[in-house]
């Protein structure tokens, strides 16, 4: 048994995390690596989420996070499955928190219990409006407008790491880019230490995007997302819900191998291996991997890449388990 699952134990921690924030990591010019999961629904999702947690543990990521859901229930599991990340394994996990339904009152507290757990890393999102994203933005009546505030807000609270988000592709509502970039540079004014982007499938988008910033002198690292694309119909659902441009000879790749997910499997890691590769060249500072809590296909990905560019220098042992 590895030592990191003997060493389970359900008393949340006292102390921050001994392992590396992002922006010590970014500091020290390091390469940050890190895994994106969701909250589970069900046992048999908390199952898959835990049995993919455990075949990454051993990769020794810079951090995993945990995304906020859209309300209720699915609000507490991701808190719960943040502390028990902090609490249960060797990990270090960034909280994704929106301001979504939310008072201040209500995300100072839940702010407060990610202290209390021990954990130090928050991304802050405005998150979108319940039920339709693509609707009309209200905030809580007691609560926050946009999500540079949320930022303002968890710096006032404690010693903590904060990232946001990045749009390669410009966020859907935002009227032009002008907008999108002057908005973006109020939350790294804030005190955002890196941002993460929105799932894109050009690189040219990442690049670009990091050109606008640095013309208005925002140097704040920006993380590009890397989203497998091996399942045709999921992709394209979730390429249409970020507004993410979907490139039309990867999408007739996968159309032809839509009933062969082996064949699709492939056709998806190796356009994120490429792509990944030359935003790295390019000098993206690290890489976020969406697993849809599962392992496979993000670990392969980083395997690829691990050959290539020693990228996983922490643990360069670590294997993919089945
Ligand atoms: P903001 O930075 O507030 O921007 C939202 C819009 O408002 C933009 O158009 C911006 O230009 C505009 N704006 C900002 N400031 C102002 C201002 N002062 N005046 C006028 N307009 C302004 N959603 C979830 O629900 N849960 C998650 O866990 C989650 N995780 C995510 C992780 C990543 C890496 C990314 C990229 C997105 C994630 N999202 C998540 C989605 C995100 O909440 C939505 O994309 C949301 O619409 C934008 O959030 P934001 O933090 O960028 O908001």
């Amino acid at each position: 048994m590895p030592a990191a699952l003997a060493a389970t134990t359900d008393r949340p921690r006292t102390t921050a995390p001994a392992s590396p924030s992002v922006r010590e990591l970014l500091a020290r010019g390091r390469r940050t690596f890190s895994f994106e999961f969701f909250p589970p629904k069900s046992d048999a999702g908390e199952r898959t989420l835990w049995a993919a947690i455990r075949r990454i543990e051993p990769f020794a990521p810079s951090f995993v996070s945990v995304t906020y859901g859209a309300g209720g229930s699915s609000r507490d599991r991701t808190v719960e499955v943040t502390k028990r990340i902090a609490a249960q394994t060797t990990l270090r996990p960034v909280a994704h928190l929106t301001a979504v339904g939310h008072s201040v009152a209500e995300l100072r507290h839940i702010i407060g219990q990610y202290a209390d757990a021990g954990i130090r890393d928050v991304l802050a999102l405005r998150g979108d409006p319940p039920g339709d994203p693509k609707g009309q933005w209200t905030p809580h009546p007691h609560g926050l407008t946009h999500a540079h505030e949320l930022v303002t807000l968890i710096r006032q609270l404690g010693d903590f790491t904060v990232g946001v988000a990045a749009f390669p592709e410009r966020h859907p509502r935002s009227p032009g880019w002008s907008e999108d970039i002057r908005h973006f540079a109020a939350k790294c004014r804030a005190g955002a230490d890196y941002a993460i982007t929105q799932m894109f499938f050009h690189a040219e988008d990442y690049l670009r995007l990091r050109d606008r910033l640095s013309s208005v002198g925002c140097l704040t690292p920006v993380i590009p997302e890397i989203m497998p694309a091996t399942d045709f119909r999921q992709i394209r659902r979730f390429a249409e819900l970020s507004d993410a441009r979907f490139p039309a000879a990867l999408a007739r790749r996968l159309e032809t191998a839509k009933d062969d997910p082996a064949d699709g499997h492939r056709i998806g890691v190796e356009y994120a291996t490429v792509m990944a590769e030359r935003l790295l060249a390019e000098g993206a500072p690290g890489l976020h991997y969406i697993t849809l809590n599962k392992s496979t296909a993000t670990l392969e990905i980083h395997q690829n890449l691990n050959l290539n560019l020693n990228l996983n220098a922490r643990n360069p042992a670590a294997t993919i388990t089945e």
